[in-house]
């Protein structure tokens, strides 16, 4: 089975906000930041913000998310993760360079 991608968006800016973790019995403790929405865009439009939500239901649907870091060009993957928190999220590869991790990308304001 193939799972051809039917488009390729750029994530250029995120919005974080502080987020209690669903399973909080485990973990009381664990209010962090994570990203709310994201900004994307397509071939240098946008940005087009949507919510992490919308974000991990186009990559389940074979949508590939990515950033670039702004030092070497690379790029890197997006996929959906859920926090040790229990908040379903988005990270980037795991050997991203920091300046390419989603969560260091500029606010999408
Ligand atoms: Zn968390």
């Amino acid at each position: 089975m193939t799972n051809t991608p039917k488009l390729v968006l750029r994530v250029t800016c995120v919005d974080l906000a502080p987020t209690r973790g669903q399973t909080s019995t485990a973990v009381t403790s664990c209010v962090h930041t994570h990203i709310a929405q994201v900004g994307l865009s397509e071939n240098g439009s946008g940005p087009v913000e949507v919510s992490v939500r919308e974000a991990r239901s186009m990559i389940e649907n074979g949508y590939l998310l990515y950033t670039v870091s702004p030092s070497s060009g690379k790029t890197a993957l997006i996929h959906p993760f859920t926090c040790p928190c229990g908040v379903q999220t988005l990270r980037s590869n795991s050997n991203a360079g920091d300046d390419m991790n989603i969560d260091r990308l500029p606010h999408c304001g």
